[in-house]
C-alpha cells in the first residue's frame, strides 16, 4: 500500500544554508506521525515546504500526485492543511469569519457541513462564534487555527507545535481532539517540543536534530530509547546508560 504522503531526500535551505538535509518520510492513511527534535532542529522548515510555503529540493508525493512543484492553494486542494506555530489566526474577526476564510475555495454547501463538523470537534467555538478571535483564550485560539485548517476536510492536518503556551490541561484536549480526528478518517502529521505527549498519541515517529533525522520508529519503540529519553523526556530508563 502506498502512503498517503511522502517525502523523499528533501533538502531546504535559507540561502547558503542548509537547515534540513536527506530527509525521507512517511505518512499513511489514518496515522498520527509525529516529528519531535529540539528547537531549531528544521521542524517547522520541513512542515513550512511540504505545505508549499518554502522551497524543497527533493520528491514529495501526496495522494499519488508529485505535488513539489504545486503553489500552497493547490496542495490544500488535494487535502493538504498546516495550523502554523504562531496560529496566525485574524484577532479583529470574530470565530466564525476565521473559519469562513478556511472555507473560501468550497461551495456553500460543503462549507456548511464543514461548519457543522468543526463545531461538533470544538463546541466551545459554536459557543463563542460571534466573538473576536483575539478575545480567545489561548487553548481556544488553537482550537480555532485547527477548526480553520480542517474547513475544507483535509486528507493529512499537519500541526506545529499544538502545545505552544498551553497550560497541561488544555494541552491534554487538544491532544485528545487530534485522536479523534484520526478516528473520523484524517491523517495528522504532528511536530512537537513536547516529545511526552506526542508519542503517548503517535503511531510512528521521527526524531530531528539538526536538520536530520537520526531515529525512527513505532511511537512505543522511540519513547522507549534511552537516547530520546534522556534528551526528549526528561530521564532516563533504568539500567540502560543515555547514549
Ligand atoms: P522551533 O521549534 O524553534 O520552531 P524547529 O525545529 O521548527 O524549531 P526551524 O524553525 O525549522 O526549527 O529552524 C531550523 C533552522 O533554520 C534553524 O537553524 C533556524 O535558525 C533556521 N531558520 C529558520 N527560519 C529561518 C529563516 N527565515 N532564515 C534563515 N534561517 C532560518
Amino acid at each position: 500500500m502506498s502512503a498517503l504522503l511522502s517525502v523523499s531526500d528533501a533538502h531546504i535551505a535559507y540561502g547558503k544554508v542548509e537547515a534540513v538535509r536527506s530527509v525521507s518520510l512517511e505518512v499513511g492513511d489514518n496515522e498520527i506521525v509525529t516529528i519531535i527534535g529540539a528547537n531549531g532542529a528544521g521542524k517547522t522548515t520541513l512542515l513550512n515546504a511540504i505545505m508549499g510555503i518554502l522551497q524543497l529540493k527533493g520528491r514529495v508525493v501526496f495522494a499519488g500526485e508529485d505535488i513539489v512543484r504545486l503553489e500552497i492553494e493547490d496542495r490544500v486542494a488535494a487535502g493538504l492543511s498546516l495550523v502554523p506555530e504562531h496560529r496566525e489566526l485574524f484577532a479583529t474577526m470574530s470565530v466564525e469569519d476565521n473559519l469562513q476564510l478556511g472555507a473560501f475555495r468550497i461551495a456553500r454547501a460543503v462549507a456548511a457541513r464543514s461548519f457543522e463538523r468543526v463545531y461538533a470537534l470544538f463546541p466551545r467555538l459554536k459557543e463563542r462564534r460571534r466573538q473576536l478571535a483575539g478575545t480567545l483564550s489561548g487553548g481556544e485560539q488553537q482550537m480555532l487555527a485547527m477548526g480553520r485548517a480542517l474547513m475544507g476536510a483535509p486528507k493529512l492536518l499537519m500541526l506545529d507545535e499544538p502545545s505552544l503556551g498551553l497550560a497541561p490541561i488544555i494541552v491534554a484536549d487538544i491532544f485528545r481532539t487530534i485522536g479523534e480526528l484520526r478516528a473520523a478518517g484524517v491523517s495528522v502529521l504532528l511536530v512537537e517540543q513536547n516529545a511526552q505527549a506526542a508519542l503517548q498519541i503517535a503511531d510512528r515517529a521521527y526524531v530531528m536534530e539538526l536538520g536530520e533525522f537520526i531515529l525512527d520508529g513505532s511511537a512505543k519503540d522511540i519513547a522507549a530509547n534511552a537516547r530520546v529519553a534522556a534528551s526528549y523526556l526528561g530521564f532516563t530508563h533504568e539500567g540502560e546508560s543515555a547514549v
